[in-house]
């Protein structure tokens, strides 16, 4: 049931057939409208009536019937204005909670809700319109960097397009293209340069969620912390999976995931209460550190 790997369908979802974005009503024609009472559809009511943009009651995730869960009756809450970093080693299931929080993998206990409705029986379009994933694997096709860009939100206004360009830093890369109507062709792109173009694309998308699997790794720490901020500066949730440091401390509460009980806060509690993320601390500041970290804090969870 879950050949298909995780990555994939993570890109594949990320970036929708070209065809659903070219009808009307597709994904991202207009920031999503707001609700009038309670919680409604993701993309129609998100965000109203005190409704999280998301929800995880109870999930309990397993790739295989054999295998053990990645995540067992998990809780998570996500409200207006969240930030929120995931940390822990590989394979701890990061990227299995992006790929819940984003509606694309179905829990076999709990429920997964998205602005109030189950993930499960939400309309494509609107769930597309709700949140938005980067994983790690930026997908650029062939066409514009307009095309590109305004993939998620095909009547995003040229003068957001500019303003998000600049704001993410991808301006000297049009610049050397020639203008966004110059054809992109994506192999010629650096990994780090096809990364920008997928965070301005997300940027510009009327999702209220963002979601961000390592979606940054190739950009240096200067690069990542302006995407970083812009979405930060959104309205709306944002997740960060973080491979740095430096995106935990920017985030206002840390989520460890290290296959035992996950734990949420932020940094300074998650430092005094986690030998793991200690662990983790000292391991993203280097070995002097970790000498450092060690003498200070002891060991000990
Ligand atoms: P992380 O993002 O923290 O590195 P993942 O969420 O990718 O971790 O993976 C969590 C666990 O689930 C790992 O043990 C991994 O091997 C397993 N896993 C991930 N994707 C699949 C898949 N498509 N099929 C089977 N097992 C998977
Ligand atoms: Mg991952």
């Amino acid at each position: 049931r879950f050949a298909v790997t995780l990555d994939r369908i993570l890109t594949a979802t990320t970036l929708p057939p070209r065809e659903s974005t070219a009808r009307a009503g597709a994904p991202g024609d207009g920031p999503a409208p707001a609700g009038t009472s309670g919680c409604g559809p993701p993309g129609s009511t998100t965000g109203a009536a005190g409704c999280p943009l998301a929800e995880l009651r109870g999930v309990t995730f397993r790739y295989g019937p054999q295998a053990r869960p990645v995540l067992d009756d998990f809780d998570l809450t996500l409200s207006e204005g969240a930030h929120l970093a995931v940390v822990g080693p590989s394979g701890a299931g990061k990227s299995t909670l992006t790929g819940l929080l984003a509606g694309l993998l179905p829990p076999q206990a709990g429920t997964v809700l998205l602005g109030g409705v189950p993930a499960g029986g939400a309309d494509p379009a609107a769930l597309a319109r709700h949140r938005v994933l980067i994983p790690q694997e930026a997908y650029v096709f062939a066409g514009t960097l307009l095309e590109n860009l305004r993939y998620l939100r095909p009547a995003a206004p040229p003068d957001e397009v500019d303003a998000a360009v600049h704001r993410l830093g991808l301006a000297p890369l049009v610049r050397r293209l020639g203008g966004l109507t110059a054809t992109v062709h994506p192999p010629s792109l650096s990994a780090g340069e096809r990364q920008l173009v997928a965070a301005v694309r997300a940027h510009l998308s009327s999702a209220r969620l963002a979601i961000l699997d390592e979606a940054t790794c190739h950009l240096d720490p200067v690069a990542e912390a302006t995407v970083e901020d812009a979405f930060a500066s959104r309205p709306g949730a944002l997740v960060v999976v973080a491979h740095r440091i430096s995106s935990a401390l920017r985030a206002r509460e840390v989520l460890i995931l290290d296959g035992g009980c996950p734990l949420r806060g932020p940094h300074d509690e998650l430092l005094a209460r986690s030998a793991t993320y200690r662990e983790l601390v000292g391991h993203w500041r280097g070995p002097q550190d970790r000498t450092h970290r060690t003498d200070a804090t002891g060991g000990g969870p």
